[in-house]
């Protein structure tokens, strides 16, 4: 049954939702700028769209999808305008802070994070079927109301996501590894490679660069706002992460300053092994999962 859909903050996550959504629902869009609201109406995005968060209150289920570091102002001011059985969800990156900051303050509230993304921001840069097959990661808490964690589920599983459920710290520790420490991963790379004090060496390094290289950088190059908030907001986790990762980096120069071939190809052999189990559902299927059926 079509339902009135809210959007805040009309970029690449907010855009893409209302493109999916719309098939089936009436699409209410908030963003900040008047010109953003106006492209979203005349590409028919969404219904209708301000920059005022009363077109809120007509919303059954509002998505909040501005930028991490907004959300929780944008919540203190939406919080007036909403319908009192409204449904809350948002789409950050990270969870436990978010949630943390929103669930005392509306009952109806799920934190989400719909893992899909491209590396560029901005109305222009959404997708329709951008969520197709991706992971929709819902955290609800106990007590989180088990209808509106229903309805959102079945809003992600409409857009052809995977939903999972798990706690908000059990996100935040995960996506630490697996998004937020390859991004500064990535960003490293690309600055290490940077203070190359040969100007020569640097150029002709930066002609031959090729699918490697394009593969290991690829997330450093992604919106510098959003890896800042996902430092800033999973302060904690990254940092355990990068640590861990100093670790192995440790470990390696030590066994390539003092020769340790073998040493090093188990390592990578391990490696090697490992990775797939990160990549392909299939190696998942024998594990525990949080994932639905
Ligand atoms: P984005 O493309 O920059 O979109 C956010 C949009 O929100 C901006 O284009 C801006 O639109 C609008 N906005 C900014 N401040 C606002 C405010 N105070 N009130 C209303 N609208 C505001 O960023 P995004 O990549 O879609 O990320 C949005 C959220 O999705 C973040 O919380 C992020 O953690 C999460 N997320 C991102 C990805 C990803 O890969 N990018 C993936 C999953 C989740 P105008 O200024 O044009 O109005």
């Amino acid at each position: 049954m079509g339902m009135n859909i809210g959007i805040v903050g009309l970029g690449l996550i907010g855009g893409s939702l209302a493109l999916d959504l719309r098939q089936q629902h009436t699409i209410f869009g908030v963003s900040r700028r008047p010109d953003t609201c106006k492209q979203a109406i005349a590409r028919r995005i969404v219904n209708q769209a301000s920059t005022d968060l009363s077109l809120m209150a007509k919303a059954d289920v509002i998505f909040l999808c501005t930028p991490l570091g907004a959300i929780e102002a944008t919540v203190t001011q939406l919080l007036p305008h909403l319908a009192p059985n409204a449904i809350l969800t948002d789409v950050g990156s990270v969870k436990g802070a978010v949630v943390r900051a929103i669930a005392p303050q509306w009952q109806n509230f799920v934190g989400g994070h719909p893992m899909a993304g491209t590396a560029e921001s901005g109305l222009d840069a959404a997708l329709s079927g951008l969520f197709v097959g991706r992971p929709y990661v819902l955290t609800p808490t106990d007590s989180t109301p088990t209808t509106a964690v229903g309805t959102v589920a079945e809003l992600a599983r409409s857009l052809q996501s995977q939903i999972y459920y798990c706690s908000p710290e059990a996100h935040d520790r995960a996506v630490a590894w697996i998004s937020h420490l390859p991004v500064m991963v990535s960003a490293s790379l690309i600055a290490a490679c940077l203070s190359e004090s040969s100007p020569e060496v640097l150029n002709l390094a930066q002609s031959l660069a090729s699918s490697g290289f394009r593969d290991t950088s690829r997330v450093g190059s992604g919106n510098p706002e959003l890896g800042r908030m996902m430092a800033e907001f999973n302060r904690d986790e990254v940092v355990r992460s990068l640590h861990a990762y100093r670790h192995q980096l440790d470990q390696l120069i030590t066994q390539v300053e003092q020769s340790k071939w073998n040493s090093l190809q188990q390592r990578l052999t391990q490696t090697q092994i490992a990775r797939p189990s990160f990549l392909s559902d299939p190696q998942n299927l024998g594990k525990p999962s949080v994932k639905e059926a």
